[in-house]
């Protein structure tokens, strides 16, 4: 078989993490051929996201301080997790000329005082591409030939959305399958940058946040893997989000689009997009932990496996905002959501979920929190003059849940039992999703309410560790 293995930013977090990682490979390359994907170590993208927004106020020795703490932790790592001194010194010759150029571009930033979205992607892709080299040393000092690639070479090709990159997946499959296959076929073992990709131009670009699961997808269907695994740090997808329920269970086995809702509304464990490339080639996703890889993990295909509850998981998440648009007038007006999608959609902002009440007197719109209050402000001046909208008001403590499971397909009263759970909490629904997927019912609570609500319907179905 044709394997990709990713491994998140835990999974190469520390010399320890690394090592293991390097069995994991080197197990799996006695029997396929593996191509591995790697996140930068635990908390640099967070780091390098900071730099890249404090920069233009930093001095030099504010940008010093910086790197050489980055240098710190890479150099450290390296150290301890490659014994061959040949290619410990190889390895850290790689990251020193990589943190003498991340050095240099924000020095320049530090200088002109501004940060646009193109120069946020290139400091932002430091991460991934010292661990690349880092996680290739590991492999080599077992023995194993594995050689590092950085997206653009791998065949990660983008257009030119800085920070939200979108692969042009014929270019994509034309370059991997010059540079990766031949390898592949030959038994090297390719470790690529995850999260970021490169625009034909040559310049770097990033596929978002958490979006190393994306480029295994992407790089899987480009050499058309067999199979796609994410490496994280939990026993695969779960019930909800351990953070929040202490009882949450793995889920065997989820289809693509259970595992497509779960990841939009929340599932950190998996990027939403990381389905499409995998969807559309019909390749399985396994998600699977590095520190207990003896657990069998999720398993995601085309088919759904039913279980005796209809609902499968729950997903939420924090990270969104609410714009609430009220008017009276807008009672039999057509067209008024229509409106709202292509002013936010000419914006760039991407709506989660939309909700109007049956009166039509109000329409809810959820985007991401960042997003909130300029969603609010571009859909004041669309309607300014007009008296159709009274009122826009943007909310930015809320969460949104989402109860998900096939069978909720055609299965009656499943509403009811997640509404009245949630309301025997005592906690207040502000609004319902109308029109989603019929494997999704999902609303919007108060922030606070968020793991009350989770936990309240975890329980009513059963979901839990013993239920
Ligand atoms: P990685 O660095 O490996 O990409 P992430 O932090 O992106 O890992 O995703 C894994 C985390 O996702 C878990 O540690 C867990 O806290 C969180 N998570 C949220 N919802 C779920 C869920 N339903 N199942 C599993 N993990 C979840
Ligand atoms: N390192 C990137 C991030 O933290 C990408 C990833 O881990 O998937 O967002
Ligand atoms: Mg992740």
């Amino acid at each position: 078989m044709r394997i990709v293995m990713k491994f998140g930013g835990t999974s190469v977090g520390s010399a320890e993490a690394i090592r293991r990682v390097a069995e994991i490979v080197e197990e799996a390359h006695r029997e396929h051929e593996v191509l591995v994907v790697t996140s930068a170590m635990s908390g640099v993208t967070d780091e390098l996201e900071r730099a890249a927004r404090l920069v233009p106020r930093w001095t030099e020795e504010d940008v010093k301080n910086f790197v050489g703490r980055i240098r710190r932790r890479h150099v450290e790592t390296v150290n301890e997790v490659i014994s061959s001194n040949l290619i410990r010194r190889e390895v850290l010759g790689h990251v020193d000329s990589l943190l003498d150029e991340l050095e240099k571009v924000l020095l320049g930033l530090s200088y002109v005082g501004e940060v646009t979205r193109r120069s946020a992607d290139l400091v932002l892709s430091f991460g991934e591409r010292l661990a690349a080299p880092i996680l290739a040393g590991a492999l080599r000092d077992r023995g194993l030939e594995a050689e590092h690639l950085e997206a653009g070479e791998a065949g990660v090709i983008t257009d030119e959305r800085f920070g939200e990159a979108e692969p042009i997946l014929p270019a994509c499959r034309r370059k991997a399958q010059r540079t990766l296959v031949p390898m592949l076929r030959s038994g090297k073992i390719p470790v690529v940058t995850g999260f970021i990709g490169e625009t034909v131009d040559g310049e770097i670009t990033t596929l978002g946040r958490g979006g190393s699961d994306y480029s295994a997808a992407i790089l899987g269907a480009a050499v058309e893997a067999d199979e796609i695994q994410i490496w994280t740090d939990v026993d695969g997808v779960m019930t909800a989000n351990p953070r929040l329920v202490p009882d949450a269970r793995t889920v065997p086995r989820l289809s693509y689009d259970e595992a497509l809702e779960l990841a939009s509304f929340g599932a950190e464990v998996l990027h939403p997009k990381t389905v499409i490339p995998a969807r559309a080639e019909g390749i399985p996703i396994r998600v699977k932990n590095t520190f207990n890889p003896d657990a069998e993990g999720t398993l995601i295909t085309a088919e759904t496996q039913p279980t005796d509850e209809v609902v499968k998981a729950v997903a939420s998440s924090s990270d969104v905002g609410m714009v609430d648009v009220r008017g009276t007038t807008m009672i039999g007006r057509p067209g008024v959501a229509g409106r709202i999608f292509t002013k936010l959609g000419e914006a760039g902002i991407n709506v989660i979920m939309i909700s109007q009440s049956a009166s039509e007197s109000n329409i809810s719109i959820i985007v991401s929190e960042e997003d909130v209050r300029e969603a609010a402000r571009i859909i004041e001046r669309e309607f300014v003059g007009e008296r159709l909208v009274d009122r826009v008001k943007a909310y930015e403590d809320v969460s949104v849940v989402a109860v998900v499971g096939e069978g909720m397909r055609g299965t009656p009263g499943v509403a009811s039992r997640v509404f009245s759970a949630v309301a025997r909490e005592g906690v207040n629904v502000r609004t319902i999703s109308q029109g989603a997927s019929e494997v999704n019912i999902s609303f919007v609570v108060s922030e606070e309410d968020e793991a009350k609500a989770v936990n309240a319907i975890h329980s009513e179905f059963g979901l839990g560790e013993g239920s």
